[in-house]
């Protein structure tokens, strides 16, 4: 699970976040909405330790990983995983997509033989849908919807706990966006992890979330599940929000 209390970032006078308090239960999706601005990415970024927050708790699998050093870090690393916007960006070219999807073992410091390490990757390559020899490639040779696919074998190889997805389907073609929502969605319910799913994309939520949680200048403005908000949405903002959805 993942437990946010009063979770605050502010840099300098911006008040990215202010407040949030937030849970997500093992096996469930919240998707996490709002404006460009709204400071979600930035609750996903100080849940992975990206940004040190400012204050408030960020509790994972009962662990308080915000007041940690960093090797002690080291050891939650693999409990909470990141997929980003642009799979492109966030992908190293100079590095085979074997050794990208295998590198948060390599962090975390787990020795495997060679064979082990390739039979691992193979593994998940696989349960994103893709073929064994793809390890041997660099990303440019790859499609988005690809690219995307190796951010999320490479996201899940250490078993999370929690995953969070910022807007993972956003920069892919439209076709594409469904297959890799559909990827997410199988895969959430055989692993069973809490995932932050941060999206504009209310097709998505609709598909993947359990729960919604609506930011409003860096505050959680709103939260309930998804019928709950879809039907009785309180604040002004979400009713604009879904009177906007076609
Ligand atoms: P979008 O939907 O456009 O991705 P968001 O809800 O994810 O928006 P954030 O990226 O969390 O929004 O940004 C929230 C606020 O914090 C914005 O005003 C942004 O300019 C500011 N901000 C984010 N990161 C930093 C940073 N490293 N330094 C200074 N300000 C930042
Ligand atoms: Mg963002």
């Amino acid at each position: 699970a993942l437990e946010l209390e009063d979770l605050v970032m502010h840099f300098g006078p911006v008040r990215a976040v202010d407040g949030v308090s937030l849970t997500i239960p093992r096996g469930r999706v919240t998707a996490l909405v709002g404006e460009s601005g709204s400071g979600k990415s930035t609750v996903g970024r100080c849940v992975v330790r990206l940004e040190k927050p400012t204050a408030g708790l960020v509790r994972i699998a009962g662990t308080d990983v915000t007041h940690l050093s960093r090797r002690q870090l080291r050891r939650h690393r693999s409990d909470v995983s990141i997929v980003f916007q642009d799979p492109a960006g966030s992908l190293d070219p100079r590095m085979l997509v074997g050794e990208i999807v295998a590198e948060p073992l390599r962090l975390s410091g787990r020795r495997l033989s060679r064979r082990d390490r390739e039979a691992r990757i193979a593994t998940e390559l696989g349960k994103v849908g893709l073929r064994a020899e793809v390890a041997r490639r660099y990303p440019h040779e790859l499609s988005g919807g690809q690219r995307q696919r190796v951010s999320i074998a490479r996201a899940l190889i250490s078993e999370p706990q929690l995953l969070i997805a910022d807007e993972p389907t956003s920069a892919l073609d439209v076709s594409v966006q469904a297959s890799v929502l559909n990827l997410l969605a199988d895969l959430q319910r055989d692993i069973g992890f809490a995932c932050l799913f941060i999206t504009h994309d209310l097709s998505a939520v609709e598909y993947l979330a359990d729960d919604i949680a609506v930011m409003y200048l860096g505050q959680l403005v709103e939260k309930g599940s998804r019928e709950q908000i879809f039907t009785r949405p309180a604040h002004p903002y979400t009713q604009a929000l879904l009177a906007a959805a076609p």
